[in-house]
């Protein structure tokens, strides 16, 4: 019945503009109340009128003049600058330094030996034109952080993208990886589940190269002459099992400093456990093609223009790699501006300054938008402006190896951050196109407001139209994929995806449970230079956010949000949202329960009957899969409860809110301050200190990242993984848990609602 009633409602609402669904200024902001609004406003346009395209132009050319990893001398040099620019703001500012574990490459070799020779270049050469690609002398060699050291000679196999299902198929095609090195490509999961899904398999080395299908000239002109990856750029990065736990990696749960105590390297559980190393694919071409044996399914196939084979062999390849393992410091730069009413509540905002070469776009474009801010946070200051709320903003060091610098800064501050920290909202690098951003479902609605509040530089709409208009018409990239194609139309909010990991946010979130985001703009440009030599000043300024209109919509954006969660009479937090987010997930996992076992009682009785022999081809054989015990089923009815639990609590906040936003009457500054202590930790109601099963670092229990996916979040991951790899008693005990965290959240909103009501009369 509802449905016929939505969709009359949606064909007619095709018609109106986008607006219908946005709210006007007349409005008060959530969280404030009329009167308090108006000022509110007033400052939040006095403050976006400030950040200058310009000033972020050439903020960007001197952060990223020269290669500035940890531990590099133009890595401490631009902390030092970025502290100056902060302190000639007026700002309180401190570096803070931690010691971590870095390891740089000593010698890498990788040749193939049989059945011709090739030896790999394992070199970015410089590029006529773009003037700081020729830094040589300062550049780190294309190498995988956190490779263990190995010295290994074995045949070749091409495993796709090196994923679990990867596996699967090579099984049924009867190819083994073990004791061979495998090769699989960059892509579809964070780059460090690849080595370690093959270790699992038996495999002894693993090369990581970038196919031009995914990252490369299938998709557009290559670098110079276009924004793509050119055929001997190659993606560093980490290879940590950074889904154990990011951060030092011989400190874990605690902050990297003075005499704290460390993990001898042999005992650091989260190395790889096989020799890593990445390359181009212009080193990759001649070990692929050297490959035989079975043709690779379609799915595998990328854009060489090679007959791409899986082997193993003929094609036998040398991999050896040695680490200078050595203990480098971190420079996190950090201000305050201390709160006027509530100095104990606190609002954090973070981008990192490290990179893996220069940098431009991964980190800077994100980190000349945080300067920005602070530069316009000063001159608010300046005139008068004086936030209820204590900020803090943190340029982090060490993001590229590990999330170093944040994950160390939040475990050595871990209790006063439980304590205070009302929200944590950060930024990674910056590109031009849609307002994206995942997060806490309890600030869905808070990133809402403040994006109808911004204006799109190309198309002088709100962000938050061209979003819902994006979405509409494709969803973009990061977005949640399961939503409703329409539902941008008929839902009051835009949805945010779930935070997985990749980035600074990672401690605060699923550490110590600080409600979180991600922001940033992208989806409109292609980039083929990420953790290369070629992200760089030229490459941005030709390819990019050319005249860095973005660059000051980020700043707008986050900026403004800054200032409206540091001066909101009511910390803006809402639980409709989330629990609407909530149901969803629950109904996936519900799904995923009987899909699997549907899926596995129609192969076993395939099985029974002989259907995959049958229908092996003698010349090409396929080897039946295994048979699996199909799933039982599980007790949903605890997360069921609790969810009604949250259903009701949010409900009845939503209105006490309304109520409190429509009120004139000014509320006491202490029944407000006792109130927003509560809703600050309400997010903190999430966790559990002993943490996911087998990864305790991990405290969220509603986000992570997938054990087996890395950057992609699984949601309730506890329940999810407990089904996806078949641990069904563990994932009946995760609902448990789960709901249990539910309803204690439940009951602090309750609580809150009660105050609220109060407050509000
Ligand atoms: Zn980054």
């Amino acid at each position: 019945m509802r449905r016929v009633f939505f969709a009359v409602l949606l064909s007619t609402s095709i018609l109106l503009p986008l607006s219908a669904a946005n709210t006007g200024d007349d409005q008060p902001l959530y969280g404030f109340t009329v009167a308090t609004s108006k000022v509110e406003r007033e400052w939040e346009n006095k403050f976006r009128a400030i950040p200058d395209p310009k000033i972020l132009r050439d903020t960007m050319q001197r952060l990223s003049a020269r290669p500035h990893h940890v531990g590099s001398p133009y890595d401490k040099q631009n902390a030092e600058w970025i502290l100056s620019q902060f302190k000639s703001w007026g700002l309180d500012t401190q570096i803070e330094t931690f010691d971590v574990l870095f390891p740089t490459p000593k010698e890498r070799v990788l040749e193939l030996v049989a059945p011709s020779k090739y030896i790999a270049k394992l070199q970015e050469p410089p590029v006529a034109g773009d003037p700081t690609s020729n830094q040589q002398s300062e550049q780190l060699p294309t190498y995988n952080a956190y490779s263990i050291d190995g010295d290994v000679t074995a045949e070749l196999v091409y495993v796709n993208y090196g994923l679990p299902r990867d596996y699967e198929e090579l099984d049924r095609l009867g190819v083994s990886v073990k004791d061979k090195i495998v090769i699989a490509r960059y892509g579809n999961s964070w780059r460090g589940i690849k080595p370690k899904v093959a270790a699992e398999h038996g495999a002894i080395g693993c090369i990581i190269y970038s196919d031009p299908h995914d990252d490369g000239y299938f998709d557009d002109e290559v670098f110079p002459d276009g924004p793509m990856r050119n055929e001997n750029g190659a993606q560093r990065g980490s290879v940590m099992d950074m889904p154990v736990y990011p951060g030092d990696p011989t400190t874990p749960g605690v902050g990297a400093k003075g005499d704290v105590k460390r993990l001898a390297l042999k005992d650091i559980p989260t190395l790889t456990k096989i020799p890593t190393l990445p390359i181009s694919y212009g080193d990759a071409r001649p070990l692929l093609a050297a490959l035989k044996g079975r043709m690779a399914p379609e799915s595998f196939r990328g854009g060489l223009g090679i007959a791409y084979h899986l082997g193993p062999g003929p094609a036998k390849v040398h991999l050896k790699v040695a680490f200078n393992w050595e203990i480098k410091p971190v420079y996190d730069v950090i201000f305050k501006i201390p709160g006027t009413e509530a100095p104990d509540q606190w609002v954090v905002r973070g981008n990192h300054h490290d990179a893996w070469v220069n940098g431009a776009e991964d980190p800077i474009s994100g980190q000349i938008a945080l300067l920005e801010e602070a530069r316009a946070l000063s001159v608010l200051l300046k005139q008068g402006w004086k936030p209820k709320r204590t900020i803090v903003y943190c340029a982090w060091d060490g993001e590229e190896p590990m999330l170093l610098g944040s994950t160390e800064w939040a475990e050595y501050h871990g209790d006063e951050l439980k304590q205070h920290a009302a929200i944590y909202i950060n930024s990674d690098g910056n590109g031009r196109g849609y307002l994206q951003a995942e997060g806490s479902h309890s600030l869905e609605k808070f990133v809402n407001g403040v994006a109808r509040d911004i204006t799109d530089p190309e198309k002088n709409i709100s962000v938050w139209k061209r979003s819902q208009a994006a979405r509409l018409v494709a969803p973009p990239r990061r977005m949640d994929q399961q939503q409703d194609r329409r539902e941008p139309r008929s839902r009051a909010d835009l949805r945010i995806g779930p935070l997985g990991s990749g980035s600074d946010y990672t401690a605060f979130l699923d550490h110590l449970g600080v409600a979180s985001l991600n922001v940033g703009y992208g989806g409109e440009d292609g980039g083929g230079i990420y953790h290369s030599i070629y992200d760089d000043f030229y490459w941005y300024t030709h390819f990019a956010d050319r005249d860095f209109v973005y660059g000051r919509a980020l700043s707008q954006t986050i900026g403004t949000m800054v200032l409206r969660f540091a001066d909101a009479d009511v910390l803006p937090y809402d639980f409709t949202d989330f629990a609407d987010t909530i149901r969803k997930y629950s109904d996936e996992l519900k799904t995923m329960l009987k899909n699997r076992q549907d899926e596995l009682r129609e192969r076993n009785q395939n099985l029974d009957d002989g259907i995959f022999t049958a229908t092996s081809d003698p010349r090409r054989p396929t080897v039946p899969p295994a048979r699996e015990e199909i799933p039982p089923f599980i007790n949903f009815a605890p997360l069921d409860n609790a969810q009604a639990a949250v259903d009701r609590s949010a409900e009845r906040y939503a209105k006490a809110a309304r109520t409190f936003s429509a009120g004139t009457t000014e509320a006491s500054k202490r029944a407000l301050e006792s109130l927003n202590d509560k809703l600050i930790q309400s997010e903190r109601r999430l966790t559990n200190p002993a943490g996911l099963p087998r990864r305790p670092w991990y405290h969220h229990l509603i986000y992570a990242p997938g054990y087996y996916t890395g950057y992609g979040a699984k949601t309730l991951p506890g329940i999810r993984e407990g089904i996806e790899e078949k641990r069904y008693q563990e994932a009946e005990k995760e609902i448990t848990r789960v709901a249990h965290a539910l309803e204690d959240y439940a009951a602090a909103v309750e609580a809150a609602a009660s105050e609220l009501e109060k407050v509000g009369k």
